[in-house]
């Protein structure tokens, strides 16, 4: 493959944006390598502007569900943008958006549209925090939640100790009202509110990590910290913006039966265009500003162009069957990744929960973070690099879940199982 073109612009790129991207995965430096940069998306395709095709299974990192440049979706911003592009006043499609929201996650009665999921995350653990009158929050190892500095943080010493920064920037003061637990171990987590239960204003959480591979929850994990939190007052928030429409229609919070207070959504609903929001309690979101007391904001927020993508966007996921389309695709992959890497002699192991998958170089069953990055990572950065010369685009991380849309039928799952056997032959050298 030919990547003048994609070099060129990278290093144009790096004399003026720090790493030569606006967000640090996209520059390949766990793979190693330049990033392509890319031309147009179309389907289950993106095309590089050196006129290479990819199939892509990045999806934006989760938006393009139904592919990229869906007609319908196009279709609902051109008809939104000859109405003008910002407000700043409500609108109609506010409504609607909140209204199908609420109807499809009904745990959230109410809703507030943001521009981000960092904004959505940030918002939410602010009200758990109002709402409560408790500073603490929980989070998981390997969860990601955005760049909002409380969530920038990892476990002290010990499990119970004090969070500490992950980044410059963030303060240790503010790093130490994070606590960070092992997901999917449930002993961890009792004892932790045990010992900080009356502390703790909200555990928030990805229901199946997407940020560390994919791991899905172990039977009754969630149900477990759904229990603790009940018991001890806490607030537990589901961070549904990669999981959110993309493992079933209702959510994860649907899939494994849990009732969250609140919940964090990003990508999907906003059909590719920069949108979060936040939903849960009426009780709770009734306290955010100018209902109650506890501020947010948002220029941009409720964009009306955002909203019609998204709305689109929505509209095609209701489409009867649709998850479980989905589902079956993911599972087909799935099935014949494994089967071409046994046939090359490659230890591999998957995961899927309905749009999402993960791949792990390993022979074990992955469900811990720890087993997660025990990984053989050089065999992925092997894999990740052989799939690409065979037009296959992977997660350029060996820590990022898969995401499948509805553009992938048979012939390009099969195309990618192709690519993937004698990618596989390469790892095994
Ligand atoms: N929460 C989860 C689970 C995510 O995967 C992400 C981003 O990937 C975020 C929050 C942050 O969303 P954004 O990148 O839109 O700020």
């Amino acid at each position: 493959m030919n990547h003048d073109q994609s070099h060129a612009l990278f290093t144009r790129a790096q004399k003026l944006l720090p790493g030569g991207v606006n967000s640090p995965v996209r520059a390949f430096k766990s793979v190693g390598g330049e990033p392509f940069f890319v031309q147009r998306a179309d389907g289950p395709y993106l095309y590089d502007v050196d006129g290479n095709r990819y199939i892509d299974y990045v999806g934006s990192w989760g938006p393009m569900i139904v592919g990229h440049n869906h007609p319908a979706v196009r279709q609902a911003v051109k008809h939104a943008i000859n109405n003008g592009l910002s407000f700043g006043a409500p609108c109609e499609a506010e409504v609607v958006m909140a209204e199908t929201l609420t109807r499809l996650i009904p745990s959230c009665q109410m809703v507030r549209m943001v521009n981000s999921g960092t904004e959505a995350t940030l918002s939410a653990i602010r009200l758990a925090r109002g709402a409560t009158g408790r500073n603490r929050i929980v989070k998981f190892e390997g969860c990601y939640h955005g760049h909002g500095d409380s969530f920038l943080v990892k476990a002290g010493s010990g499990m119970l100790t004090l969070g500490v920064p992950t980044s410059p920037g963030v303060p240790a003061g503010l790093s130490e009202l994070t606590l960070t637990l092992p997901y999917n171990d449930f002993e961890a987590a009792t004892a932790l509110f045990a010992e900080q239960g009356e502390h703790i204003a909200g555990l928030i959480i990805e229901p199946v990590v997407g940020n560390a591979n994919c791991i899905p929850p172990r039977d009754g994990y969630l149900q477990h910290l759904r229990a603790l939190c009940t018991q001890y007052g806490a607030l537990l928030i589901f961070d549904e913006v990669m999981t959110g429409f993309r493992v079933a229609l209702g959510g994860a919070q649907a899939h494994y039966g849990i009732t969250p207070d609140l919940t964090t959504f990003g990508k999907i609903i906003g059909g590719g265009m920069p949108v979060g929001a936040y939903g849960g309690r009426a009780d709770l979101m009734s306290q955010i500003a100018p209902a109650g007391p506890i501020y947010q904001a948002g220029t941009l927020s409720g964009n009306p162009v955002a909203m019609a993508a998204g709305l689109a966007m929505l509209d095609l996921v209701q489409e009867p069957g649709f998850h479980d389309r989905l589902s079956a695709a993911s599972a087909r992959l799935c099935a014949g990744l494994e089967a071409a890497a046994a046939e090359a002699g490659v230890p591999v192991t998957t995961t899927q929960v309905g749009g999402m998958f993960g791949l792990f170089f390993t022979d074990q069953k992955v469900d811990t973070y720890a087993q997660a990055t025990a990984c053989d990572i050089t065999a992925f950065n092997t894999f990740f690099h052989a799939m690409l010369e065979r037009g296959v685009f992977l997660a350029p991380s060996a820590y990022e879940a898969g995401f499948m849309s509805s553009a992938h039928d048979d012939s390009v799952i099969d195309a990618t199982i192709d690519a993937a056997r004698e990618a596989f032959k390469v790892v095994k050298g």
